[in-house]
């Protein structure tokens, strides 16, 4: 079993806080046919073992037409026999989203929609460049509804320039007031490359107080989790039953073909990656020479990604798989350079799992960075 991302790498434009790869440029039928190209490329990788989940993102998909995107799923189901993938996701800008895309959606298929709200609040949509108002996310959701989307999730994102625990309060209460099935929360970052990261160089943004953007997490801890969501991953909460399958394998450590511009694949031994670039790729893909790069990954990175990723979860390390995976030596050192976090109390170990407590999510990154392997 294995999971599938598709990258759609075109957005109509571009928020300020975005560092995915992804262009305001045209090209989306050559990329679809170079899509195609790449499942027949690599027919034997896709259909070795089932897909359990497929997960297509962005860039920002919805912007396809109706036709690309029954095109596209016209092309996954000619390639891969026996199709049948247990949840199929698809992120939507919430500004393309009416009644008859919803429809489109539900009829491929598709039982997951992602969208990225980000914030209620009109004046910071305008000022990270998002598209749509917080009325439209509304009547986004909505019409999801109408055609039978059952499992919604959205993005926010806290620790806006300026913006108050009241302002972040308010936006979690209109969060919660949708009744989706899961909910994913980031504190904007500020990423090297981005219109953001200039703003602040220039001095024209303050950042939030990092103790402000601290207590806003556990402002959204408390409330979402008082409202019946799990928080079962670092950034993510979901309603019972509701946990993203495709995102959880990525923090299993289970393996992942990624097809499109920009995406990676991970086979539990190396990890390749195709050119982020759409001109490059759709080139090499009517070659017939994809434009990939590979890493084989050392015994150390494979037992830091699986600290980083384990300790990202609710359910924590599974130590028994650490041994199993890493060896006896790797698990006593991972358990010795956890020693003082057991002891203050960021870390815990409950029934062979090592996990962070409430107060270690603060420091988690803190934490990762001392159980990696020595450098
Ligand atoms: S956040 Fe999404 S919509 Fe905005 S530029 Fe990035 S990929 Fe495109």
């Amino acid at each position: 079993m294995k999971g599938l991302y598709i990258h759609i790498p075109f957005c109509k434009s571009r928020c300020i806080y975005c560092s995915f790869y992804s262009t305001t440029g045209g090209q989306q039928q050559e990329y679809l046919d170079a899509l195609d190209r790449e499942m027949s490329l690599r027919h034997d990788e896709l259909t070795a073992s089932p897909i359990r989940t497929l997960y297509i993102g962005g860039g920002t998909p919805s912007v396809l037409s109706s036709g690309q995107l029954q095109q596209l799923f016209a092309s996954i189901r000619r390639h891969i026999p026996h199709f049948q993938p247990a949840e199929i996701t698809v992120e939507c800008n919430p500004d393309d989203m009416d009644d008859s895309l919803a429809r489109l959606l539900a009829e491929l298929g598709i039982n997951r929609v992602s969208m990225g709200v980000q914030t209620f609040d009109d004046r910071r949509l305008a000022f990270i460049h998002r598209r749509h108002s917080a009325v439209g996310a509304k009547q986004a959701v909505a019409s999801l509804r109408r055609a039978g989307v059952r499992n919604i999730s959205i993005d926010l994102i806290y620790g806006f320039p300026g913006q108050t625990l009241a302002q972040w309060d308010e936006d979690i209460r209109q969060a919660l007031s949708m009744d989706v099935e899961h909910l994913s929360a980031y504190s904007l970052s500020y990423e090297e490359g981005t219109a953001l990261y200039r703003m602040l160089e220039e001095e024209r943004i303050q950042p939030l107080d990092e103790e402000i953007c601290r207590q806003m997490f556990e402002q959204l801890v408390d409330r979402l989790t008082a409202a019946g969501y799990e928080h079962y991953e670092i950034s993510n909460f979901a309603k019972v039953g509701f946990r993203s399958l495709h995102n959880s394998s990525y923090w299993q450590g289970i393996p992942y073909i990624g097809l499109g511009a920009a995406a990676h694949s991970f086979d539990g031994n190396s990890r390749c990656w195709n050119v982020s670039d759409v001109t490059a790729y759709i080139r090499g893909m009517k070659a017939g020479i994809p434009q990939m790069e590979h890493e084989l990954l050392t015994a150390e990175s494979k037992y830091d990604e699986a600290i980083m990723l384990g300790l990202r979860t609710r359910e924590g390390i599974n130590l028994e798989l650490l041994e199993r995976c890493h060896g006896k030596d790797k698990k006593a050192y991972c358990l010795r350079q956890a020693r003082r976090f057991l002891s203050n109390g960021e870390l815990k170990l409950e029934d062979g799992f090592l996990k962070l407590s409430r107060q270690g999510i603060f420091v988690s990154d803190m934490v990762m960075s001392e159980l990696f392997s020595e450098s």
